[in-house]
């Protein structure tokens, strides 16, 4: 469950037409195949990132299928996973195995968060060994990317105004933890703390105020990855310093399947641990209760469905 679900559910999503069935991430095997899959047969273990690229358009082209112009998300676009069978269009192109190793329940929750956390700090942000890294929100993209800076070497300093998700972002590895409360003050403490800026910040709240302070802070030629969805023309980048230290500002949005490899890589070899993001595994028939739940409590880590229930 991701609070993507949770916006769809309350009709944020325009690509939602009713009736409906939620769920983005998801981990399964294979029943049946279509006449054009090539690639997969029944009875393999899959996972699928939340956007499946087309293969033809121009994006896709480029190995760019996060950004396809006729992307197929499930649970958004097309029925999703909340079920026991979810049908997925381009699999040849977006299909990825998960080893054996690997849980479904932990396979699961690489969709979205996760692989959106690995992209942002990894292929967007060019994060290097040695460098530091601010997070900003520590919900479940902000964690991931927490603990996968830390996995490339990096030290992080984690924001979030609440104790919990702090407690966790430390726990996965973050240097520093920070409320930060006070968005003026933020941009100078982690300037501060890290000795002349980040070399690489994310806002992985979608807060006007963390997207200010994360490009406040950043050091001279510094990368700001943006991947906390925010509202349309209502965010102030403070350009001047954008352009006096020569700032980098991009998004990220998801990640294509031909990325996961070296992400299961460090998984296989215990780099990477998803699993401690996974704090409760609930069954099918619990989650009219706990998708509205999301909207007034805050969960600390991620919550998977790993069975039907009464
Ligand atoms: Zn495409
Ligand atoms: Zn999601």
């Amino acid at each position: 469950m991701c609070r993507s679900d949770w916006h769809g559910w309350m009709g944020h999503d325009p690509d939602i037409t009713l009736p409906h069935v939620p769920g983005h991430e998801l981990a399964g095997m294979v029943v049946e195949v279509g006449s054009n899959v090539d690639l997969w047969a029944m009875g393999d273990r899959v996972t699928v990132p939340f956007v499946a690229g087309c293969g033809r358009c121009e994006a896709c082209r480029h190995g760019d299928e996060q950004v396809c112009a006729d992307q197929f998300q499930p649970g958004f676009t097309a029925w999703g996973s909340f079920a026991e069978y979810v049908a997925l269009r381009y699999a040849d192109r977006n299909l990825v195995r998960v080893p054996e190793q690997i849980s479904s329940a932990t396979a699961a929750l690489l969709g979205c968060r996760f692989a959106t956390a690995y992209r942002g700090v990894v292929a967007q942000g060019r994060i290097r060994s040695g460098e530091w890294a601010a997070v900003h929100g520590c919900g479940g993209v902000g964690l991931a990317a927490v603990m996968i800076a830390r996995a490339c070497g990096a030290q992080v300093v984690a924001v979030d105004p609440d104790p919990s998700a702090r407690t966790i972002a430390r726990s996965l590895g973050a240097e520093v933890v920070i409320d930060g409360v006070d968005a003026a003050d933020l941009a100078n403490a982690i300037r501060e703390i890290t000795g002349g800026g980040p070399h690489l910040s994310l806002d992985a709240a979608g807060h006007p105020a963390a997207v200010a302070a994360s490009v406040e802070s950043l050091r001279t030629r510094g990368r700001h990855i943006q991947i906390g969805l925010l509202p349309a023309n209502e965010t102030a980048v403070p350009m001047s310093v954008v352009v006096g230290r020569e700032l980098e500002i991009l998004g990220s949005h998801g990640m294509q399947a031909h990325r996961y490899p070296e992400m299961m890589e460090m998984i296989l070899d215990g780099r990477l641990q998803p699993q401690h993001l996974l704090t409760r595994t609930i069954t099918l028939s619990e989650i009219p209760q706990a998708l509205p739940e999301m909207g007034h409590a805050k969960e600390a880590g991620v919550a998977v469905v790993d069975r039907m229930g009464g």
